[in-house]
């Protein structure tokens, strides 16, 4: 397994993948660390893991420094992303204990109530988007739960992977709580088979979730899966225009573009579409890409020359299609798999770009007239995971994110982002179960009805 530095183009090290009967015997040993963790209290958890958080923020430099060698994003978003890393160590090092607590519930029997017990050893496998983030969202949980932890993470950020592994152990975790497999997706069926194994957790593609999901489903475990999205958002006519596209920018440049809650769509209503437009093209025509290292670069290239390639094919497809392309849309001429901001419009049912979900900096402009008409563009699609809807008319804003918008979040006069007290997760094909806040930690957990007579 290599990582290669999509900047540089050079291999930054190989990684020998792990033999069945190795990871076999990890799994075993994880297992048996669950055994001992599961009885320690909330609160030795929690030393454990504000220690991890401390350990995040002394060395985000270098830990940053991983993310944008295997995965070419900017350092400074890189340094954000550890940085949300450590918060969510403490958000669950501070708040495990009071959403796993006792729930008293009257009935007629002396006692009655519901206690969250940990499940044993959950599976995670783990994108390369957001190297860190990804994994520190299903650990952080996961351990405060008592539950222990394997990951398997994409094959091209294996030293992302053994540095959290690292990190927890540093951290004062007992040994195996937390572990790396280093092996390739056709190792993950063994894997979710185990019987030690009890429940799966995906961040990824709607393949990849499929496959995860339906062998889970075979093996009667709990799986939680985070997929793609192709997230709408609707600007309405009252809408403070400059506000909506510099935020809309922002968000679908996130990363190079290669965010599952990007804003993808931009539904704008027909009285202010040429003012957006224009405002939109400009700030996506003065983002530049180059060195991830360089602090004046606002994108990197994207992660995989397979990747960058796969996206110039849902543009090109859609143009040849009759979509006409407002800006980019050309592979530049550098080796690293750079793709330029780039905006499309006339943009119809059939094109690879109103369908499918666009993994790098393409947006895609649509025209409405009447709300409907916006809600029916936005909900016409197989994803339903973060949308947005920008207007002066809190109410009405309010009201199309709780009945108009089919996805599992909505953000009102602003783009979408996870945050560790607010549920994540979508709906439709973008997946199913919530990861962060209360919801998310009691999804790997025994919801167990205690009955005293
Ligand atoms: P994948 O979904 O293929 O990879 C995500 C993770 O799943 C990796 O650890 C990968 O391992 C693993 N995986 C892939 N296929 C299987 C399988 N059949 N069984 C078990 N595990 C599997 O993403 P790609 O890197 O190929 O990216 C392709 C597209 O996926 C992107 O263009 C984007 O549209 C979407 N994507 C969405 C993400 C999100 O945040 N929702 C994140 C990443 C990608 P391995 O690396 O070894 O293949």
């Amino acid at each position: 397994m290599q990582s290669i530095n999509p900047f540089t183009g050079q291999v930054i090290q190989e990684y020998r993948e792990y033999a069945p009967e190795e990871v076999e015997k990890i799994i075993v040993n994880v297992d048996q660390a669950f055994h001992s963790w599961k009885q320690t209290s909330f609160e030795q958890r929690a030393m454990c893991m504000k220690n991890l958080q401390a350990r995040l923020l002394v060395q985000k430099e270098e830990l940053a420094g991983i993310i944008v060698s295997e995965m070419g994003k900017v350092k400074r978003e890189a340094i954000g992303e550890i940085e949300k890393c450590a918060s969510v160590c403490g958000y669950y090092a501070e708040n495990a204990e009071s959403f796993l607590k006792n729930e008293l519930i009257k009935t007629e029997a002396t006692e009655s109530y519901i206690s969250y017990q940990p499940i044993g050893t959950v599976l995670a496998v783990m994108p390369w988007n957001f190297p860190f983030w990804q994994v520190f969202r299903f650990l952080a949980p996961a351990l405060m739960a008592g539950n222990t932890g394997v990951l398997k993470h994409a094959s091209n950020v294996s030293g992302c992977a053994l540095a959290i592994e690292q990190l927890v152990s540093e951290a004062g975790f007992p040994e195996n709580v937390f572990r790396a497999l280093i092996i390739g997706s056709k190792e993950v069926k063994a894997v979710i088979e185990n019987p030690l194994i009890k429940a799966v957790t995906l961040t990824g593609s709607t393949p990849a979730g499929r496959s995860v999901a339906s062998i889970a489903g075979y093996a009667l475990k709990k799986s939680v899966l985070e997929l793609g999205g192709s997230d709408p958002y609707l600007i309405l006519e009252d809408a403070d225009i400059e506000t909506a596209a510099r935020l809309c920018v922002t968000s679908r440049l996130l990363n190079a573009g290669q965010s599952c809650i990007g804003a993808k769509r931009f539904i704008i209503a027909d009285a202010v579409y040429n003012q957006f437009r224009t405002e939109f093209v400009r700030l996506m025509s003065e983002a530049k890409f180059g060195d991830p290292l360089d602090a004046q670069i606002s994108i990197g290239p994207l992660a995989r020359a397979d990747l960058r390639d796969e996206l110039h094919q849902q543009v090109e497809k859609s143009r040849q299609l009759g979509a006409t392309v407002l800006l980019g849309g050309n592979v530049p001429e550098e080796n690293a798999p750079f793709y330029p901001p780039t905006v499309l419009e006339n943009v119809v049912p059939g094109m690879p770009a109103y369908h499918e979900e666009l993994f790098g900096p393409v947006a895609v402009l649509f025209r409405f007239k009447a709300d409907e008409e916006a809600i029916w563009i936005a909900n016409d699609t197989v994803f339903g995971l973060g949308a947005g809807v920008f207007t002066s008319d809190i109410e009405k804003g309010k009201s199309l994110a709780e009945k108009g918008l089919e996805a599992g979040c909505v953000f009102v006069n602003d783009f979408v982002k996870s945050d560790p007290r607010l549920p994540f997760g979508g709906i439709k094909e973008s997946g199913y179960g919530r990861e962060l806040s209360m919801v998310g930690i009691r999804e790997f957990v025994n919801v167990k009805t205690i009955v005293v007579r």
